[in-house]
């Protein structure tokens, strides 16, 4: 019931609207929790400069002030330092849900996946706000059918290491369905593919984020198992595009976005090497429990009912993030949060 808790703390309420975005159209006011991570600080950055509102809820678990510090003077734009596993009133129209601890090192530890998705559902519910979940490919597991479509159920082991992210994200979809029929909250889903570019921590493990920061340290890429096994990746101005796109849109999805061009991790170490330098060197490590042996997203749904595609291959979007890279580590900057 969507009027649920009327008399409550959390009862319905409505809000004044605000200032106009310019000719046609209203400013909106947007929560982007998980902004001042990754993928998050991008899609504020879009958000704020087509003159929109923007409330930040970030716990700096993996995020940082300074990928947001450019904004901090623009009344358009709001920081909350909060966790979203607790309950929050705020008064809003669109919420993208990006929180969450999204690295194999750091997901083991928070139940944010669950709590905090039900904790941003239930303030769209009371406010009437849509919805955005950013989900992984990760649902499909260790998928038996390539490319992965929407319609693909996936092989996810329930009870590995990685089964927390996994399963937390299916959770949350089960949780973000759940909202939309039971209680009439305007959803949407994405199902997000690995995805690079500046502003990604430096150390959290990923493969793009590590090559990267190793060469440019002068250290070997770490290739783990035998470096077959394949990834898509998807620049980030690609993906907010495709987030933009899917909010804007009349489609609850789930929706794939990622890049479908497809390279084992040794085919990654080389397009690294010829980008940053053309002396670097492979190890071999070996691999994690659980590790997907290929993937590739099918976007053809996107492409048809978003009007989306990724624009930037991986050779034109590997050099814009080593600038970035570079004064990071040149800096001492390791990317940590907190
Ligand atoms: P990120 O770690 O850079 O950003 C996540 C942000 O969420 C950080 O700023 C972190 O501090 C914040 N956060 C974590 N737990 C929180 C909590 N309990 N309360 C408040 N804030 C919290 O990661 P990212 O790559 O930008 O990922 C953003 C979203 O996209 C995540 O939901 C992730 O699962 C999803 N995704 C990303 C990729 C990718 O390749 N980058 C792929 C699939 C899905
Ligand atoms: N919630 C929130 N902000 C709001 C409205 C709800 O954080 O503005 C939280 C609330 O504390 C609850 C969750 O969202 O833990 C789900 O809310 P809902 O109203 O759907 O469930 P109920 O409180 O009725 O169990
Ligand atoms: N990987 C690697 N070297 C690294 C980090 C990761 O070879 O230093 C591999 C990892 O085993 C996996 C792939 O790269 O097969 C992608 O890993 P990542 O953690 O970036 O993303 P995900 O596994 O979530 O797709």
């Amino acid at each position: 019931d969507s009027s649920s808790g009327s008399s409550g703390f959390f009862s319905k309420r409505t809000f004044p609207g605000r200032v106009p975005a310019g000719i046609g159209r209203k400013s909106l006011r947007i929560v982007v929790t998980g902004g001042a991570g990754f993928v998050g600080s991008h899609l504020v950055d879009k958000l704020i400069s087509r003159g929109d509102e923007v409330i930040v809820i970030d716990n700096f678990f993996t995020g940082r002030k300074e990928n947001l510090v450019h904004l901090f003077r623009n009344p358009r734009f709001e920081l909350i330092r909060h966790d979203v596993v607790e309950p929050i009133l705020l008064e809003v129209d669109q919420i993208y849900h990006l929180a969450c601890p999204a690295s194999p090192v750091h997901y083991k530890y928070n139940p944010t996946n669950v709590m905090g998705t039900l904790n941003m559902l239930g303030l769209a519910k009371r406010v009437g706000a849509r919805f955005l979940l950013t989900s992984t490919s990760e649902v499909y597991g260790d998928p038996l059918v390539h490319p992965q479509k929407e319609t693909y159920w996936g092989n996810v082991n329930p009870i590995g290491e990685r089964s927390c992210y996994d399963e937390g994200k299916r959770t949350a979809e089960t949780l973000t369905m759940d909202y939309h029929r039971g209680a009439d909250v305007e959803v949407r889903i994405a199902r997000i593919f690995n995805t690079y570019g500046p502003r990604m921590c430096l150390d959290d493990g990923r493969v793009v984020s590590n090559f990267v920061a190793q060469v440019i340290r002068k250290q070997p890429m770490t290739v783990y198992g035998d470096g077959k096994q394949t990834r898509s990746f998807q620049y980030v101005s690609d993906l907010v595009d495709g987030l933009v796109a899917l909010m804007e849109g009349e489609h609850v999805g789930p929706f794939n976005l990622g890049n479908p061009g497809e390279f084992t991790m040794l085919e990654l170490a080389e397009v690294v090497k010829e980008t940053i330098d053309s002396s670097a060197t492979i190890e071999f490590k070996p691999n994690t429990a659980d590790d997907p042996h290929k993937r590739k997203p099918d976007i053809s749904k996107a492409k048809e009912l978003l009007n989306w595609e990724p624009r930037i291959s991986l050779r034109e979007g590997l050099p814009l993030m080593v600038n970035d890279f570079r004064n990071r580590i040149l800096n001492g900057d390791e990317g940590k949060g907190l």
